[in-house]
């Protein structure tokens, strides 16, 4: 049950990062308490030395990769949105 919950979160939030679309748990960490049923929200602070949020982050942030998408002028549009989800 708990992998289904978390996965389905999961994938919303990658559907929010896609779609350029609502509000994505950026900054924020969320919790699952399953045995009492309840979520629960943290914030959740840069670490300078990070990788991926850091300062100078060799990470790049989650989304299509516009410039190595053959045809595509470096713009997300919806072509590229239709392309990303195999439309
Ligand atoms: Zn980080």
């Amino acid at each position: 049950m708990l992998p289904g919950i978390v996965g389905s979160l999961q994938a919303n939030e990658a559907l929010k990062l896609i779609a350029g679309y609502g509000e994505p748990l950026v900054g924020r960490l969320l919790t699952f308490d399953a045995q009492s049923t309840t979520f629960s929200e943290v914030k959740a602070r840069r670490d300078p030395s990070c990788p991926a949020c850091g300062e100078g982050a060799a990470i790049p942030e989650p989304g299509i990769d516009d410039a190595a998408t053959p045809g595509s002028d470096g713009e997300r549009d919806e072509r590229d949105l239709a392309q990303a989800v195999g439309a």
